[in-house]
């Protein structure tokens, strides 16, 4: 038996043979180019090539896992003709009067430096997307066509790292899991096996080998641990936890259209978080309640100039009007910290994540604000909108938040653009200072929603982003649990609601605790909506407690 450690990133048990993933790259060559305007044309080719297999990509993406992957390809076939890779190929063809192979090869390799020096997760994730379309392109020039699957049988598909076009290219009815010496959690190819619930394990590194082609293996995306040949004990432990997933699965699917409430018939809302208007569909596939935290600075980051008000509203009307009567809380531009686009032109700071971010930023920039709350409001007339405002860590910032929409509200009056002159008001609960003067802010305010990645942060003295913290970082510590209650208190007092929209909220082991200091809400990843709510629904509010909160 060789058990190998990884880390898991699309969870489920498989098991089956390993099969090696062949990739046909062939080596660029640098030649001297004749005719630079020959090479130009032979791009150009290439390009147009390039593009339209991804836009067939793109469609079968779209047909077998939904809108929010197949936008993939679409940005790929974007990045194809990006102004700033197309100067960067430009300048080697020029400079160094060589073949456009080399010089599409050196614009990949310095655009995936770029993006892999980015101190942002995600960001240094998308080096690989640039390496995929740079591949693709070369495969273009050169003639050669993409490597894959040639086994008969359904198979643990192993590889130093899966680009995302590799990752849909695949015959899906043949893999059983994925498993990558390399990669990420936030690699699009996890986040494709997430989305088509294929389990899938990144970070195994050298101990997985070629050599290890063909022999009977299994996976389990939730331990990360890919074990090879596994002696019987381990065997039997594993069919167990294979037979209770499909168990579990076939439970929560019965979950779907079921009441968010506890054996004792206490309600908690259990809504979505999203990025995009995309992930709406994941929203409606997993019977979300409603959208607890739209995160509207992805609108932002995704563009390269300020977005304009009519782009912003087609998105907010976008997710109301899909989303019908359900409440959509949309919270307003949390830029800054480790969230950047550089047209923002924000100062580099010491401490970004204390300095000038989130409602901050906004209310610097009262014209940034206008736009997004013009956006917000006109979009309050397709569905139930609800606005709210992040980092905020006194009562003035609120007023001057409500002076702002007043003033919105005012002009679109005056326009004569239809609006919901009640559309709901909160804050995030993000910050110790919130929480301290929580019941002076909750009398300006319609609801709170505590946003526990930050609130730990700031509570703990802990960067969310140092992955070295370990055990320090943890969200269960009672200070960030009194706080919790805290809030909740205050809330309840001013009789207002409360919600949690950080990763905690679907945290099963604190689901008691939630009940026992009486969050109304809880707003989670897609996928955590259905556990959540098996697990609520088992539950007895009356007996949980507050052990937790005590050290
Ligand atoms: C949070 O801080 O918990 C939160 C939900 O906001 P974000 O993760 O976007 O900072
Ligand atoms: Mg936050």
């Amino acid at each position: 038996m060789i058990l190998i450690q990884g880390k898991g990133v699309s969870a489920g048990v498989e098991h089956g043979p390993i099969y090696f993933y062949h990739r046909t790259d062939a080596a660029v060559v640098k030649r001297p180019a004749q005719d630079l305007e020959q090479e130009k044309r032979r791009l150009a080719e290439a390009q147009e090539k390039t593009k339209a297999q991804l836009e067939v990509l793109a469609k079968k993406c779209r047909r077998e896992a939904g809108d929010k992957s197949a936008v993939l390809f679409e940005t790929h076939a974007m990045f194809v003709d990006d102004e700033d890779y197309m100067a960067a190929i430009m300048n080697t063809l020029r400079e160094e009067r060589c073949c456009i192979e080399y010089a599409v090869q050196q614009a990949g390799v310095q655009f995936a430096e770029m993006f892999v020096n980015m101190d942002d997760a995600y960001m240094k994730a998308r080096a690989a997307d640039v390496r995929d379309v740079t591949r693709r392109i070369l495969n273009n020039l050169m003639g050669i066509t993409a490597g894959g699957l040639d086994a008969e049988e359904a198979v643990i598909l192993c590889t130093d790292d899966l680009a995302p076009s590799e990752t849909i290219q695949l015959d899906k009815s043949r893999i059983l899991a994925f498993a990558t010496r390399n990669g990420s959690g936030n690699s699009h190819a996890a986040i494709l096996a997430r989305t088509m619930g294929i389990p899938a394990v990144c970070g195994l590194g050298e101990s997985l080998k070629p050599e290890h082609t063909g022999r009977l293996a299994y996976i389990d995306g939730e331990t990360g641990q890919l074990i090879i040949e596994p002696d019987e004990l381990t065997l039997a432990a594993i069919k167990d936890k294979h037979e209770k997933q499909i168990e579990t699965k076939k439970l929560l699917q019965s979950m779907k259209g079921k009441e968010d409430v506890t054996l004792d018939g206490r309600r908690v809302s259990i809504c979505c978080n999203i990025n995009t208007p995309e992930d709406v569909t994941a929203v409606q596939a997993n019977d979300g309640r409603g959208i607890g935290l739209f995160r509207s600075e992805f609108l932002y980051l995704a563009a390269k100039d300020y977005p304009t008000e009519e782009e912003q509203f087609q998105a907010y009307r976008a997710v109301a009007a899909a989303m019908g009567g359900k409440r959509v809380i949309i919270r307003t531009l949390d830029i800054g910290a480790d969230k950047q686009a550089a047209y923002f032109r924000l100062a580099r700071e010491t401490n970004p994540a204390m300095g000038v971010r989130a409602i901050r930023v906004c209310l610097n920039r009262p014209e940034v604000f206008r736009t997004q709350l013009r956006a917000l409001y006109r979009a309050s007339a397709y569905g139930k909108v609800a606005i709210m405002f992040p980092m905020i860590t006194s009562v003035w910032e609120i007023k001057e938040c409500r002076r702002a929409c007043e003033s919105v509200m005012q002009e679109l009056a005056e326009e004569g653009i239809p609006f919901n002159p009640d559309t709901e008001i909160g804050i995030m609960i993000e910050t110790p200072a919130s929480v301290l003067i929580a019941r002076d802010l909750a009398k300006h305010v319609d609801f709170f929603s505590v946003g526990t990645n930050d609130l730990t942060q700031y509570t703990l003295a802990c960067d969310r982003q140092c992955n070295d913290l370990g055990k320090f970082f943890d969200p269960h510590h009672p200070a960030v649990l009194r706080a919790l209650k805290m809030a909740a208190d205050a809330a309840h007092a001013n009789g207002i609601w409360i919600g949690i929209c950080g990763e905690l909220g679907g945290d099963l082991r604190l689901l008691p605790t939630f009940l026992a200091i009486g969050i109304d809400e809880l707003s989670v990843s897609p996928s955590s909506v259905l556990p959540l709510r098996a697990e609520l629904r088992r539950s007895i509010a009356k007996t949980c407690g507050l052990e937790m909160l005590e050290c």
